[in-house]
């Protein structure tokens, strides 16, 4: 599996938008703020991008926004194609709910990177089981809680206090601090989710 080394801020200059993908960088010095251009372009592009290019800026951009490699992210839309609901309302609501990502909103953890190794080193419970696959599917009714060993984390710390400070936790979930746990109480709504995407371009891309 190919591993991308270069900076993940030029993702972010990429698709003009900001991932949060470097933690709590992206809150306090984030780079794409100081410098908003698209790499390797010094002029901006002329003319309209075609209809192609669109979808494929937004698939990019969501597939960046969750780390994953184009293989398994092509999986995870061919399942939402076949779904019953919506494909992307199925889509998103899948990855909202992938483990790694309940862990970043619960606000244990500022980027997804973080918050996938808390799950692989182990330190992630599901309903009191640990659970070391960061692309588990949790389901409402469930409970993610992190280690107590934890709460003297400097990391986790910080990320509690930048979840306090921008008060961003979902409603679909019940936030206990003293048990570092999370309930899901619901299926989360499209506008609790944190992907800011057009999903149905994302289909229209993977449909041609
Ligand atoms: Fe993106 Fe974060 Fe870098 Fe800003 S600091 S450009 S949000 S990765």
């Amino acid at each position: 599996m190919s591993r991308y080394i270069e900076s993940v801020c030029k993702l972010c200059r990429r698709e003009q938008t900001k991932l949060f993908l470097k933690g709590e960088k992206c809150y306090t010095k984030c780079v794409l703020e100081k410098r908003p251009t698209t790499p390797g372009m010094a002029k901006p592009q002329r003319g309209k991008p075609s209809a192609y290019a669109i979808r494929l800026r937004e698939k990019q951009k969501l597939r960046h926004l969750v780390s994953m490699n184009e293989k398994a992210f092509e999986v995870l839309v061919n399942k939402a194609s076949k779904a019953r609901e919506s494909s992307g309302d199925h889509l998103l609501r899948s990855l909202e709910l992938r483990l790694d990502n309940v862990v970043r909103r619960m606000g244990v953890a500022t980027s997804l990177k973080t918050a996938r190794q808390l799950v692989l080193h182990g330190h992630v419970k599901v309903d009191g089981k640990p659970v070391n696959i960061p692309s588990y599917a949790c389901e409402a009714g469930q409970t993610v809680a992190l280690s107590p060993k934890l709460k003297e984390n400097v990391g986790v710390k910080l990320s509690l206090d930048t979840a306090k400070r921008l008060n961003q936790r979902p409603a679909f979930g019940e936030w206990k601090e003293d048990e570092l746990s999370f309930r899901i109480l619901r299926q989360p709504e499209r506008a609790e989710m944190s992907f800011p995407v057009t999903e149905q371009l994302i289909i229209e891309y993977y449909s041609k």
